[in-house]
């Protein structure tokens, strides 16, 4: 756009970032003032609508916007309500001429960005949309028959020729606001909990994009070098948590990519296979973006038919609580509880354990995710999911059904990230950590823990759920 304009509205939603955001850049090249706004607008998604720990970033990281753009000059605009009627009345009021925004894939959003887009520019308001969160937008790689793709090596391959990479744009130093205009604050938009189960996040993260630019500065410096020997083990700091920053755009993908090119070069063994996670981010943009209904569907449809447990809530709740008797899954899911994030490798575990010993539908798994994640991404937890399902792109076979015994004792070696998340178990010898259970009776009298009283007792039986799960599939495999 090449017009000008006295005043243009710069929509934030999930790019909570003023490095290198081109709806933010584009507006203020364009505009003499720009009024920086937030809506509320959680109810317009019903079904996926954001979580307790997604609330709780949220709070943080707008504060933290909110102060950024005051340093500059300009004052944030927080209101509440339906986007296309926030926007109207704003229009109204201040005269603005023009919307700038990122754009965002899930089809709720484009379904709403598409309408508001529409009846703006009917109105004479002019709308400019720009990829601020993705690497390579989910049209702009396709199989040599046009269709998208559904397995991840081809996709990233493809994808790695065409990545949208530019020069990171630049933090403005100031920013020209509009005097004036009301909002509703922050505060107003209650998103913290009101009884304080939050202390453990507070303990974690820095929501906002100085944490994110702290957080991303350390791992790129060194760590990254060895996220290939390292991303596999829960109890060392070898991954770079930056999944809520990236999440909620507090950080440019195309920035940190770029940032690990420059620095490591691409024959780097550890940046390499970190920027090929940054690929599976994309691939479940991709994914989400061409299969929409995969956020509630399986992606193979045999799977609709699979015969899921029935009456398996007193299970779920034990597997939601960390109380399964499994020391990995139970680590796991108290991390994600104590901290709203949970290791990739042990998100695997516990969604084998709940959709295959468990046998209960991955749904229960993604909404528990859903609500407890502080990263809780629809593409990626639905990918997540369904992999761990069988039924997505990409899948894990169905009959590759995780031993959480032998992948405690692989990756938890030492016994740190359990001893960490289960303290009762602390005392146990590493050669029982994961298998409590059978822990000798002389040494439990001496360590004085006892199987079920200390700790529960498993509630499924590994090899007999196993067994089930398989038996389960086989009735699909003759049904189809
Ligand atoms: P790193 O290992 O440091 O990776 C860097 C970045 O790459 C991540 O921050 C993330 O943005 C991206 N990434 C890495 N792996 C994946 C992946 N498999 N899919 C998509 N992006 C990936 N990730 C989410 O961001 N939100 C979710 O809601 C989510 N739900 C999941 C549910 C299940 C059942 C599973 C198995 C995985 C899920 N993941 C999800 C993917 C992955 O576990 C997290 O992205 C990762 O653990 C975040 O930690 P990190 O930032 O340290 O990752």
């Amino acid at each position: 756009m090449t017009d000008q304009h006295l005043t243009a509205i710069v929509w934030f939603r999930r790019d909570l970032r003023l490095a290198d955001n081109p709806a933010l850049t584009a507006a203020l090249q364009s505009a003499e003032a720009i009024i920086p706004l937030f809506i509320d607008d959680r109810d317009s998604d019903e079904h996926w609508r954001q979580g307790a720990a997604s609330d709780w970033w949220l709070h943080h990281s707008l504060t933290a916007l909110d102060q950024s753009i005051a340093d500059r000059g300009a004052t944030l605009v927080v209101r509440q309500g339906d986007a296309q009627s926030v926007l109207t009345q704003l229009i109204d009021e201040t005269g603005a001429t023009a919307v700038y925004w990122n754009r965002l894939y899930e089809s709720f959003a484009i379904q709403r960005d598409t309408a508001i887009k529409q009846q703006l520019t009917e109105a004479g308001v002019a709308v400019e949309s720009h990829n601020g969160s993705l690497l390579i937008e989910p049209w702009d790689v396709k199989t040599k028959t046009e269709t998208p793709y559904r397995v991840f090596t081809p996709f990233w391959r493809e994808a790695q020729k065409r990545l949208a990479l530019s020069t990171p744009l630049p933090v403005p130093d100031q920013i020209e606001g509009v005097d004036g205009v009301a909002s509703d604050g922050i505060d107003s938009l209650d998103l913290l909990p009101k009884i304080r189960w939050d202390a453990g996040l507070e303990a974690t993260w820095t929501p906002g994009e100085a944490g994110a630019a702290e957080r991303a500065a350390a791992f790129v410096a060194e760590p990254v070098r060895h996220y290939d020997e390292r991303r596999d083990v829960p109890g060392v700091e070898g991954v770079s948590r930056l999944s809520p920053h990236l999440h909620w755009g507090e950080i440019s993908a195309r920035a940190l990519y770029q940032d690990i090119v420059a620095r490591h070069g691409t024959d780097d063994e550890g940046s390499k296979i970190y920027r090929t996670e940054l690929g599976w981010r994309e691939f479940s943009h991709h994914i989400l973006f061409h299969y929409p209904e995969t956020s509630d569907q399986p992606m193979n449809a045999k799977y609709a038919a699979f015969p899921w447990r029935e009456n398996a809530d007193e299970l779920i709740h034990a597997w939601q609580r960390g109380r399964t008797g499994i020391p990995i899954v139970d680590a796991g899911m108290r991390q994600l509880w104590q901290t709203g994030w949970m290791h990739n490798r042990v998100r695997m575990i516990v969604a084998s354990l709940l959709v295959k010993n468990i046998r209960a539908h991955w749904l229960h798994g993604a909404r528990w995710f859903w609500d407890t994640l502080v990263d809780a991404d629809l593409p990626a937890n639905s990918m997540g999911w369904q992999w761990a399902a069988g039924s997505g792109a990409d899948a894990a076979p169905y009959f590759r059904i995780f031993n959480p015994i032998t992948q405690g004792e692989k990756f938890d070696k030492q016994g740190d990230y359990v001893r960490t998340y289960v303290p009762e178990l602390a005392r146990l010898p590493d050669k029982f950590l994961h298998k409590p259970w059978e822990l000798p009776g002389d040494i439990a009298a001496d360590i004085g823990f006892a199987i079920g009283k200390d700790y529960p007792r498993p509630v499924v039986d590994l090899s007999v759920t196993r067994k089930e799960a398989l038996d389960a599939l086989q009735t699909l495999k003759e049904a189809s």
